[in-house]
């Protein structure tokens, strides 16, 4: 076999497009926007410590079958001890070469096409990428299992013609709930904020809650405040707070309670009193602070777990 030297490296070539398909990743998958090509130098390196079967980069313990084939350590748990590629037993062969070489390289963040100028030692990439600024957010839309990711102007499109979101462009807010839940999006000051407003049992009682999201990072959410105000019958519930970053999933942001709450009882108080239908008005306001120095001190993320 003459190629037997490089075999060890060799990449997805003659591998069925099914097997690809099927277990291509869903980041992988999902669209990414505005993705411009990785600099030709590092592709060529970058290709061969790419799993072949989920596409994914590759770490110790790289794996390969009797005939040179890698895969990754996750996808080699789940073939059945057979070589995706060329179908033989898989065995228990470690890729020591390739593992040594991906050592001794630097590649820029996989997030580079977006902007992200960062060069890192191979195995500390993954690390970085994980909290990277340049990352792809994932679409904000609560209760669903969207898997679309992208960044904040195309997930604006994507709310708008996918779910059917509401635009409003304005820092306030007056909105009327019935029982639905609805979603909205405000865009004010240049930025994009997601209302939502969602029912769930907070210690056996069902409350209501509503709170409002940044889209964008932590750190730019911490220059808005926002305001909510829900009331009836001559009492009112007003709540002020930060927004929380679209990296807070919509879960970890109710939660947390980081947010207005309304107890049933009073929920149908602000309705009408014996009314048992849910009709609230909750109306809002969205402001930019003025700089702080102090900001940077401490995460604006408060821990109101009960
Ligand atoms: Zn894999
Ligand atoms: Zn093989
Ligand atoms: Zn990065
Ligand atoms: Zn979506």
């Amino acid at each position: 076999m003459e190629y037997d030297s490089i075999q060890c490296i060799s990449t997805s070539d003659g591998l069925a497009e099914e097997e690809i398909q099927h277990h291509h990743h869903q980041f992988s998958s999902s669209k990414i926007h505005n993705v411009n090509v990785v600099p030709s130098t590092t592709t060529s390196v970058h290709d061969l410590l790419e799993c072949p079967v989920c596409t994914n980069s590759m770490y110790p313990p790289i794996h390969q079958c009797h005939n040179g084939h890698t895969l990754c350590s996750t996808c080699k748990t789940r073939v059945h001890n057979r070589c995706p590629t060329c179908r033989q037993e898989l065995g228990d062969i470690r890729c020591l070469a390739l593992e040594k070489v991906a050592e001794s390289l630097e590649f820029p963040c996989k997030y580079c096409p977006l902007g992200c100028p960062e060069i890192f030692p191979y195995y500390s990439k993954l690390k970085h990428e994980l909290i990277c600024n340049f990352r792809p957010y994932s679409c904000p839309y609560a209760g669903s299992e969207c898997s679309v990711v992208g960044d904040i102007p195309y997930l604006v499109t994507h709310l708008r013609d996918d779910h059917k979101v509401d635009m409003h462009s304005g820092c306030t807010f007056n909105h009327r709930y019935v029982k639905s839940n609805p979603r909205e999006v405000f865009n004010c000051f240049g930025q994009y904020f997601c209302l939502h407003f969602e029912a769930f049992q907070l210690s056996m009682a069902p409350v209501y809650m509503a709170f409002v999201r940044f889209m964008g990072d932590e750190e730019d959410a911490r220059n808005y405040s926002y305001s909510l105000e829900v009331g009836g019958n001559g009492r009112k519930l007003i709540w002020e707070g930060t927004p929380r970053s679209i990296r807070d999933g919509h879960r970890k942001v109710r939660d947390s309670h980081d947010g207005l709450i309304i107890q049933r009882n009073m929920a149908l108080f602000f309705s009408g009193g014996e009314r048992k239908e849910l009709k609230l008005r909750v109306t809002g306001r969205i402001w930019k602070e003025p700089p702080n120095p102090d900001a940077a001190v401490g995460p604006c993320i408060p821990n109101l777990s009960l």
